[in-house]
């Protein structure tokens, strides 16, 4: 008898239909490369016109397929128009956010409200506007699960200094995925989220341009470096694929072993 192999399930997101938010730059900009580069089109969300027009440009360039649209997700009627003008989406990577770094005592009202806006409300809402077409629209054969990507953080699972509000929302966002994931399963809708340690972008240039902060992240991550955009590719596309087909309602760390301990 010949040994039948297991089939190993693919990383391959060809014909696959991708919304990302927060795309104009950073972790989504690395998101949306990713996945097109596994063969998906990936409409880019961001506030930057110019920005996302440029990396349509770069990513077609380079063989793939994306669309942009100038969009602010903290407004729902806008998302919610998006999202039913668009033919369903497979995917989502729920990534757009913003921190607003000081100690506890010097927080705003102002502060506390546009991060729990962004990173919290909209994300919430920009979950539930592409759930509920997902819910509405069975996947056919090619697509055997659809998957939600909440980028949460390693703050969303540890505190971290001056970050009090910053760690509420990414708490927060914990909580909605577990119970995203309760409700969405039995629609084959997978939702995980994505929880990275500090990573060189815009939203961390002024932290990491301060050496005794850095000091104290480095003490903190367990390989001996800081994380890069490309870090958070793999597990993306990892998350958006077959390849993590029984997985949902769980955490990916990309923390360089932050939480380990
Ligand atoms: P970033 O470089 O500042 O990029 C943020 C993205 O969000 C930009 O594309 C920005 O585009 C978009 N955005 C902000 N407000 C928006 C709005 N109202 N509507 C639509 N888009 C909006 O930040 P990042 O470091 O890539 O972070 C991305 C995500 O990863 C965030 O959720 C963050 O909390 C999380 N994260 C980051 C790190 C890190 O170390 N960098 C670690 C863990 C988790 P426009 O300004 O063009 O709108």
């Amino acid at each position: 008898m010949t040994l039948v192999l297991p089939k190993s399930p693919s990383f391959r997101l060809d014909g696959k239909r991708a919304l990302v938010t927060g795309a104009s730059r950073g972790i989504g900009m690395g998101a949306a490369v990713a996945l097109a580069d596994a063969g998906a089109h990936v409409v880019l969300v961001a506030r930057s016109a110019d920005a996302l027009a440029e990396l349509v440009v770069a990513i077609q360039a380079a063989g793939g397929s994306a669309e942009a649209c100038e969009l602010d997700v903290t407004d729902t009627q806008a998302v919610n128009a998006l999202v039913n003008e668009q033919p369903v989406f497979d995917i989502l990577v729920n990534n757009a956010g913003i921190n607003r770094p000081g100690p506890m005592s010097s927080m705003s009202e102002q502060d506390f409200d546009a991060v729990m806006n962004l990173n919290v409300r909209a994300a919430y809402f920009v979950a539930q506007a592409v759930a509920v077409r997902m819910q509405a629209n069975p996947p056919g054969a090619s697509s055997i699960t659809r998957s939600i990507i909440n980028t949460s953080s390693q703050m969303g699972h540890v505190g971290g200094v001056d970050r009090t509000v910053y760690c509420a929302s990414k708490h927060a966002i914990e909580g909605i995925s577990k119970a995203m994931a309760i409700e969405l399963g039995p629609y084959n809708i997978r939702v995980n989220t994505v929880c990275p340690t500090f990573i060189k972008t815009p939203l961390t240039e002024s932290t990491l341009a301060d050496p005794e902060r850095v000091d104290w992240i480095l003490s903190k991550i367990k390989l001996p470096r800081l994380g890069e955009i490309t870090d958070v590719m793999g597990p993306v596309v990892f998350l958006a694929s077959d390849a993590s087909g029984l997985i949902t309602g769980s955490s990916l760390m990309v923390d360089g072993g932050w939480t380990a301990g």
